[in-house]
């Protein structure tokens, strides 16, 4: 570890109390935090940080925004869980919101993103043999190679990044991946007539912001019009704002047959996540086929109202859209030796580090945890740079100054 950086005594014990009693399956900065507001995060000891992660694109509205923390406390106060076994004055409310907001006939309400994900494959498949007519156990999806969709055995079963997977197996069957942003893979895959569905990320975040080619959706959006094929796109890392458009799919205007929402579906406040389609699909899954106890509880509607309102009112998007541009190319201008790509979308971007020591994108983020700004990087070599979208223009320029500095410092 870099030996500039400064641990307190007092975010000293709260390392050790996780590093003894946790499991190990994250390696985060070492930065312990107890408070948050806007674009701000604030540690144990008092330093304020720009949040450059933004809880991997869950808190786009900012650290406990006033009107998200109102609902859930309001709410809290009133009900909380009714389960599905019974009814709540909130969940048809928030099921209108929602469907409406994004121009779907249904929603299917879940919790994290990767029971979303989950979700939407079981919908892929139910289409597939009772509307499709694909033979039964045939049914296939075709994703992309550097996908992420989370952490469920199903999921990790068509991942290609080994430590996903590494002695996790036997995996699920009935995927085929190809490579990302490639359309006459996808047509060739689609030849298929087994294929149900084609799911993908429209920006690959995990991956380390891999935007597609333009065109890229508009062509994912014809090809599974012409094989009957649908066309399911998880937008739980790159939606709801943050690209500087509603959806990222919204750049082409394409609308996907199933969307996936979660994470700042609920302003980071609680899991929240959601499945978007018509009834052609939805009203294939029946009572007891699929649900979970915690899915569309009150407390969620309540909250993931107002995230979305939130959103809307404050222009987030356009926000998110001016706020990238301006990342991008202040970043572009620092001309550092260390940067060898700036890319991204609205304010969902990465830069990818050359240096010939390969722990180099770890040390900037110490350094850049110095000098008070959190970013954490992603398959070793690329740096999420995604703040909340309330960022305003002095804001980012005080960042771009931040990173510049902690470039200079990086031996
Ligand atoms: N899909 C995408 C595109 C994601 O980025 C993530 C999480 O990073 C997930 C799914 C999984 O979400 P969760 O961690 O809430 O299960």
């Amino acid at each position: 570890m870099n030996s500039t950086i400064s641990i307190s005594s007092t975010a000293q014990q709260y390392l050790d109390l996780e590093e003894k009693y946790g499991a190990h399956n994250y390696h985060p900065l070492p930065v312990v935090l107890n408070r948050g507001e806007g674009v701000f995060l604030y540690d144990v000891d008092g330093k304020r940080y720009y949040d450059f992660l933004s809880g991997y694109s869950a808190v786009n509205q900012g650290h406990c925004h006033p009107k998200i923390i109102a609902s859930l406390v309001e709410q809290a106060q009133k009900l909380t869980l009714t389960s599905r076994a019974f009814h709540s004055n909130l969940l048809g409310e928030y099921e209108k919101y929602i469907t409406e907001y994004f121009g779907y006939e249904k929603v299917l309400p879940m919790n994290t993103g990767v029971e979303a994900v989950e979700t939407a494959i079981k919908l892929c498949r139910k289409w597939a043999y009772e509307v499709k007519g694909i033979a039964a156990g045939q049914a296939k999806i075709i994703v992309c190679d550097g996908n992420f969709h989370g952490r469920t055995i199903n999921v990790i079963s068509f991942s290609s990044d080994p430590t996903a997977t590494k002695n996790f197996g036997p995996f699920v069957s009935g995927y085929e991946s190809i490579p990302h942003n490639d359309l006459p893979a996808l047509e060739k895959a689609l030849q298929d007539e087994n294929v149900a569905a084609f799911l993908f990320e429209p920006i690959q975040g995990e991956a380390g912001v891999v935007v597609p080619d333009a065109g890229y959706y508009t062509g994912v959006r014809n090809l599974c019009h012409e094989y009957h094929v649908l066309m399911v796109a998880d937008e739980i890392q790159s939606g709801l704002a943050r690209t500087g458009k509603m959806l990222a799919c919204d750049h082409e205007k394409v609308r996907p047959d199933i969307l996936m929402l979660g994470k700042a579906l609920s302003g980071g406040v609680l899991p929240v996540s959601a499945v978007l389609c018509d009834d052609e699909i939805m009203m294939t899954i029946k009572p007891g086929e699929h649900g979970s106890t915690y899915g569309g509880n009150p407390l969620a509607c309540a909250v993931a109202i107002t995230a979305l309102q939130v959103l809307k009112d404050e222009n987030m998007a356009a926000n998110a859209a001016a706020m990238g541009n301006l990342l991008r190319t202040e970043l572009k201008k620092l001309n550092s030796p260390y940067i060898s790509i700036v890319r991204g979308m609205g304010l969902l971007n990465a830069i990818v580090i050359k240096h010939p020591n390969p722990d180099a994108a770890w040390e900037l983020c110490l350094l850049l945890k110095e000098n008070g700004l959190l970013a954490k990087p992603t398959h070793g070599d690329k740096i999420r740079f995604a703040p909340p979208l309330v960022i305003n223009k002095e804001q980012v320029m005080e960042c771009v100054g931040i990173i510049d500095t902690s470039l200079k410092q990086l031996v």
